[in-house]
Order: C-alpha cells, then structure tokens, then sequence
C-alpha cells in the first residue's frame, strides 16, 4: 500500500513518515499545498494523510481540487483540536475521516488501515484467502494458522493482492502501489518477490495470469 502524507511541520512530517514506514507503506511526503496537490493528482496512492493548514494551498482545496479531478482516494484530514469548522469543510470538500491534532500515532495507523481496508470492499481486519491470512492489524500472516516471516516488501506485495482478492492486478498496478516515489522500479523485481512469496506461502493463491498479471485466489476459476 503506498501512502502520501502532506504535512507541513518538519517534525511531525518525518514522524509520520517514519511510523507509516515502519508498519509497511510505501510512503511519499509533501510539505506544502501545491506539491502535495501535485503529487496526489499524478500519483496513484492507496490513501492520503492531508493536513489543512498548508502553506501555498490550504488542505480544503487542495482535497475539493482532488475531488473535482476525480481522484477517488481515501483522504484523512488532520485538523486543530479547536477548527470545528475545518472538519465540516475538510468533509464536505470530499475527505473520508479526521484526526484531530494532537493525535496519538496508533490511531492515525487503525483509521488508516480501516480507509484502505474499506475502499477495497473489505469490512474485517482480517483478510483470508484459502489457508492464508492476513492480521492487518498486526501486519503478520500466517497459513493454516502458522505465522510465516516475511520481509516488507514481500508483505506489501501480498497485502496488496490480498486486499484486491480475485482480481487481476498487473505488473504496472503493483509497481504502482508498492514503491514510493524514489524507489528504483524495476518490475523485473516483481517476479522475484512473487516468486519468494509463493514459496514461503507454501500455499497456491498467487496465480499468474499470463500476459495479465497477479491474482490472489483460492479458487481463480472464479475471478
Ligand atoms: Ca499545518
């Protein structure tokens, strides 16, 4: 899952960019209006953490501009605890939660987790598929209930598929949604971390679709 942040106090910036990392985003950072507005207008991300009080443009606009290009991500807005009136705008402006500052890290990453999770069409945090499954919650997998290490990139891979179950993802879409903005992409890498995926699963849930992509399934008949 990739994630942009736009935020404009250095701190808070890098602390969040920081906890996101650690709980497996990919993530992108923007410190003002306009680049943040840039960078969610032309990147695909899989959720967006918009503050409201920007520089060079406020966070309203920067979301009600999102909005009427038809960008459909998820957005959380972080508002001051005494703006009321920011949660009103942030929300009629398109935004789909709040957090009002000064927050508690857990529960930027649960509100988050529950966008993404949502948008994707899922309501439990729990994702399964066949014998795996995968604690969001926890960022832990396991198959037939024994948990299995992965790396995160392996983990964002799979949580990636897993959140779009039966579906056809491709190559492209995975890069996409895997990587932050500076990564050297390579989609060559893709097939290795497939390839390592599958077999630490064990378990036949990513299938190839040839010429196509990636599809977790328990059953790809189906898809
Ligand atoms: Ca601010």
């Amino acid at each position: 899952m990739r994630v942009l942040v736009v935020e404009d106090d250095p701190d808070l910036n890098r602390q969040m960019k920081a906890a996101l990392t650690e709980a497996g985003y990919a993530v992108d950072t923007a410190f003002d209006g306009e680049d943040g507005h840039f960078l969610g207008d032309t990147e695909p991300y899989d959720v967006v953490v918009l503050d409201i009080g920007l520089p060079k443009m406020d966070g309203v606009r920067v979301l009600e501009q999102w909005r009427e290009d038809g960008r459909t991500m998820p957005v959380l807005i972080l508002t001051a605890r005494d703006r009321w009136s920011d949660k009103v705008s942030g929300f009629d402006a398109g935004a789909d939660d709040y957090v009002t500052k000064p927050f508690h890290m857990e529960e930027i990453l649960a509100r988050l987790r529950a966008l993404v999770r949502r948008a994707a069409g899922h309501a439990t945090s729990d994702l399964d598929c066949g014998p795996v499954r995968l604690e969001t919650r926890a960022s832990r997998v396991t198959v037939s209930g024994n948990p299995i290490k992965l790396t995160s990139h392996e983990y964002r891979l799979l949580a990636y598929l897993m959140h779009h179950k039966d579906r056809v993802v491709s190559r492209t879409e995975l890069i996409e949604h895997l990587y932050d903005q500076d990564f050297d992409r390579d989609s060559n890498t893709i097939e290795v971390f497939v390839g390592r995926l599958r077999k630490k699963l064990g378990a036949d849930i990513i299938h190839t679709v040839r010429g196509l992509g990636y599809l977790a399934s328990e059953d790809p008949g189906k898809a």
